[in-house]
């Protein structure tokens, strides 16, 4: 068993921090306050070739495994998780075109968005239904070589940015509801397509946060993601498991920065005459932290490479994505504590982690959802755990 990364993982890791620490810590806490779109920062990402992650090399992409994928979203969302959401969406999008595009869809969009040059997204969500996603109303009626799309989608990340956007429809209404239901990736400037408004959120800033109405829009059949009705679910729940690894990632980013900060503070701030770091209630929290945050990355890392090794994980990313979002939580909570009265203030750090971790517990499938995709493959025989 080896828990080392290979010296190819571990020299991009120090590429990726170096980065965040030069040209995303410095930053983040300001920009994010004042609600500012990091496009600086997007653009160095788009030079680093980061955009092309989960792009097969052959369409200009970097081809990463799966555990340097989850390098990327750790480091990124150390220094500001929400522009690992913007490279996030846009990375499962790209994942979910290489692995179930036509040629024709390949070769018309990846070279595009592994430059970044185009950027991507993921529509799935609707106001009455997400965790429930076949209960979606939005659907796609075929009128000749085209669909016309009607429906609502909300909470999509990156919606302003994103060409194209793959949206979750139905075309056509079966039981089970799944079966009729397929991706299509939608051009926005698309006539009756519009972003119709920004969503306020708690943290996650940085990164647009939208609702899309699509009134009528008339979509090449073409733009039918694989070619064939129907399959829409099934790629987007392999999507998902992809999405959740990253969430994963995200949330150990999360918590290592509150621990970070935790730490530095606790060292550097007196009590009694000594730095608080000395006060054994305050060490215990940091050992429990330490020791947390560290099982996360393990499971994250151990989901990651068993997604290298094929198959589904959805057991696997589920537990990671699960464990590692409680620990942000509650990392980003006891920071909050070790800094005392400064941890609720804005000009600290802990503040802003303390916004950005519920929604790990949130996105890709709550937590509870997580539980219950767990159990299920216990159950079924299907889920595996230990060696
Ligand atoms: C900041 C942000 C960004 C997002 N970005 C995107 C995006 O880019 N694209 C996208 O498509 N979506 C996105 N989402 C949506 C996100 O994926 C959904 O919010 C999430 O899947 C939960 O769906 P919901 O909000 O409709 O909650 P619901 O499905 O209504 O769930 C509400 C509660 O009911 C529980 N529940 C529901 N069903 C069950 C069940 N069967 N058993 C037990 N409990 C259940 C849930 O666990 C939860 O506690 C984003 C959300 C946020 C907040």
């Amino acid at each position: 068993m080896d828990f080392e990364l290979t010296d190819e993982q571990r020299a991009f890791r120090e590429t990726l921090r170096a980065f965040v620490d030069k040209e995303i810590v410095p930053v983040a806490t300001e920009w994010e306050h004042s609600g500012r779109y990091p496009a600086e920062i997007v653009d160095t990402m788009r030079r680093m070739g980061l955009f092309g992650l989960s792009v097969p090399e052959e369409y200009g992409g970097l081809g990463a495994d799966m555990v340097s994928f989850a390098l990327v979203f750790e480091e990124i969302a150390r220094g500001w998780m929400g522009v690992a959401g913007i490279l996030g969406s846009h990375s499962i999008a790209c994942w979910m075109i290489a692995r179930h595009g036509t040629d024709e869809q390949k070769r018309l969009h990846l070279p595009d968005l592994a430059a970044g040059a185009r950027r991507t997204g993921i529509a799935l969500t609707e106001p009455a239904a997400g965790t429930d996603l076949q209960g979606i109303r939005t659907r796609a009626v075929r009128d000749g070589d085209h669909y016309v799309v009607t429906g609502t989608k909300t909470w999509i990340t990156n919606a302003r940015h994103a060409d194209p956007l793959p949206v979750l429809v139905k075309t056509a209404v079966t039981e089970p509801a799944h079966k009729g239901m397929s991706v299509l990736l939608v051009d926005p400037s698309a006539e009756g397509f519009t972003v119709s408004r920004d969503l306020p959120k708690l943290g996650y800033k940085g990164t647009e946060t939208c609702e899309v109405v699509l009134d009528g829009v008339r979509v090449p059949a073409s733009a039918l993601l694989g070619g064939v009705e129907g399959r829409g679910m099934q790629q987007v729940l392999g999507g998902l498991e992809t999405g959740r690894v990253n969430i994963a990632a995200r949330a150990v980013g999360v918590a290592q920065a509150a621990y970070d900060a935790a730490l530095s503070y606790a060292r550097e701030r007196t009590a009694f005459g000594q730095p608080i770091a000395d006060f054994q209630a305050v060490q215990l929290k940091l050992a429990d932290l330490a020791t947390e945050i560290q099982a996360a990355r393990l499971l994250t890392y151990w989901a990651a490479s068993r997604a290298d090794g094929g198959g589904r994980i959805d057991m696997e990313a589920g537990m990671a994505k699960y464990f590692a979002s409680e620990v942000a939580l509650k990392a980003s909570l006891e920071a909050m504590r070790i800094h005392g009265g400064y941890g609720y203030s804005q000009e600290f750090v802990v503040e802003r982690l303390y916004r950005d971790a519920p929604l790990m517990a949130i996105g890709e499938g709550t937590n509870d959802i997580q539980r219950l995709v767990i159990a299920r493959a216990l159950v079924a025989g299907k889920g595996r755990i230990g060696w």
